[in-house]
């Protein structure tokens, strides 16, 4: 069984005349936190409405679709799959009748204990329609004995552990929630009468929100008509925010935890520019992931910026397909240097990280063959040594290159001149170091134990 619920984006409009309709373009802003599946439920304030499938969010969805689903609240999901098990009932929202009325969920994150409290709740008789983790709250709310949903979140919350970002949707109301460490973000904005939660600020910025604040990690805000989002603190805050969304997993265009993720990144790669500098003709991003990374490494070593590199956007990110010889012809369909610019050169190639090291090893292969001099690998993140328990779909610890092969193995086998990584250090002070961050897959430091 593969449990799901991974990395994935959530968004949530209240009382937003239309809402579906909003719903449709945040998620569309949010398409690379997932593109497995896409859901959006609606509600009119009587009857909970329901869309969801396989495909990008413009596959799922059309005018008639969303026709359907009417009202002026809405949640809306975009999944990221692993391997196998990838039907439409574990796409989201999950939706259900209970004897409160109607609710459906939306959920970014992993929870640790899922196992656990699955095999209870069978135990106790529950049927499972998904393999999917955020089921078990679904459970937890309709089995609870409280007589408001509130109460019944809480409860269900203090169930369960990890990850979550959470949105549940009823028929009149809206609850989003961030776990105490708030391993994944979730902001809240405000959209002309209503409001608007979503996985990441771009979404605020396609249908014209404001960006107002984050959900508080341990937070839960309620939405209601005609009041002010009321906010509970269910947690203490222990924070761990998610470090990775900085550097690869967010769009550059966003605010996560209230920082621009562009700006961050690029201050990482100057730093990398300070901890690990090299004589070169040019610095060339690995698209797109490696360029806010390498105009910081130019800007702080002087060397000019080159788009040595060209993708193709048209392919969709490698780490979708299973096998690895399809991984292979994927990364040349993607990427393709530009002879002209690199032939001879001494290049620095920056990419925001090695994972299985195919992609740095194609690039460093086809940058060579056609005619580089010298390619000096730097990456913009700390050797990614452990997997995320946390909701980011990183391989198990055996595929992890850096997990089994120390920097100079890896610079062999990738066949770079050098290879250098940014230093934990380096990458805190990149991001300001507060001390709030889970950088578990880089430190082995997992703030939360994954129990089986
Ligand atoms: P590798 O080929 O070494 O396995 O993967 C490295 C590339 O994958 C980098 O270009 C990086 O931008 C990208 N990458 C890093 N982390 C992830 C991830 O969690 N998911 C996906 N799809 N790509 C990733
Ligand atoms: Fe993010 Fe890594 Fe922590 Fe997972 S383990 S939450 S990817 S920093
Ligand atoms: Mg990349």
């Amino acid at each position: 069984m593969v449990e799901m619920g991974e990395k994935c984006s959530v968004v949530g409009l209240f009382n937003v005349p239309e809402a579906a309709k909003f719903a449709y373009f945040g998620l569309f802003s949010l398409q690379h936190r997932g593109q497995e599946a896409a859901g959006i439920a609606s509600s009119d304030g009587e009857k909970i409405h329901l869309v969801k499938g396989r495909g990008l969010v413009t596959q799922v969805f059309d005018g008639e679709k969303l026709e359907l689903l009417t009202g002026d609240s809405a949640v809306g999901h975009t999944r990221y799959s692993t391997a196998g098990e990838d039907s439409v009932l574990d796409a989201q929202p999950i939706f259900a009748r209970y004897d409160l009325g109607q609710i459906a969920v939306v959920h970014n994150g992993n929870l640790t204990n899922a196992k656990e409290v699955r095999r209870e709740l069978i135990r106790e008789g529950a049927i499972f329609q998904t393999f999917m983790d955020t089921e078990n709250l679904i459970h937890l709310i309709a089995r609870s004995q409280k007589s408001q949903l509130y109460d019944r979140i809480i409860e269900a919350l203090h169930r369960i552990e990890g990850a979550y970002s959470l949105i549940f949707l009823s028929r009149r109301k809206m609850f989003a929630v961030r776990d105490p460490h708030g391993f994944r973000p979730l902001s809240i904005g405000k959209l002309k009468e209503g409001w608007v939660v979503a996985s990441e600020t771009c979404a605020f910025d396609l249908i014209g929100a404001e960006y107002v604040r984050d959900v508080v990690p341990g937070e839960l805000v309620v939405f209601e008509k005609g009041k002010e989002p009321r906010s509970i603190q269910v947690f203490e805050p222990t924070p761990h925010k998610c470090v990775f969304e900085y550097i690869y997993f967010a769009r550059p265009d966003s605010l996560i935890y209230g920082k621009s993720v562009y700006e961050l990144r690029k201050a990482m790669g100057r730093e990398l520019a300070k901890e690990y500098p090299v004589q070169a003709d040019m610095v060339v991003p690995v698209p797109d992931s490696g360029v806010a990374a390498a105009l910081g490494y130019a800007e702080a070593s002087g060397i000019p910026f080159e788009m040595g590199i060209i993708r193709n956007h048209y392919v969709g990110r490698t780490f979708i397909e299973p096998t690895q010889s399809i991984r292979d012809l994927k990364v040349k369909m993607k990427l393709n240097p530009i002879k002209e610019v690199i032939r001879g050169k001494r290049l620095i190639v920056i990419d925001d990280s090695i994972v299985r090291g195919t992609t740095s090893r194609k690039i460093v292969g086809i940058l060579k063959e056609f005619g580089a001099k010298e390619v000096h690998m730097r990456i913009s993140a700390p050797p990614t040594t452990g997997p995320c328990y946390y909701g980011v779909d990183t391989p198990t610890k055996e595929e992890l290159i850096a997990s089994k092969m120390s920097v100079e193995e890896t610079r062999r086998y990738i066949g770079a001149d050098t290879l250098a990584y940014l230093s934990i250090e380096g990458l805190l002070r990149s991001v300001g170091n507060d001390q709030s961050y889970c950088m578990a897959c880089f430190d082995g430091d997992y703030p939360v134990e994954k129990r089986e």
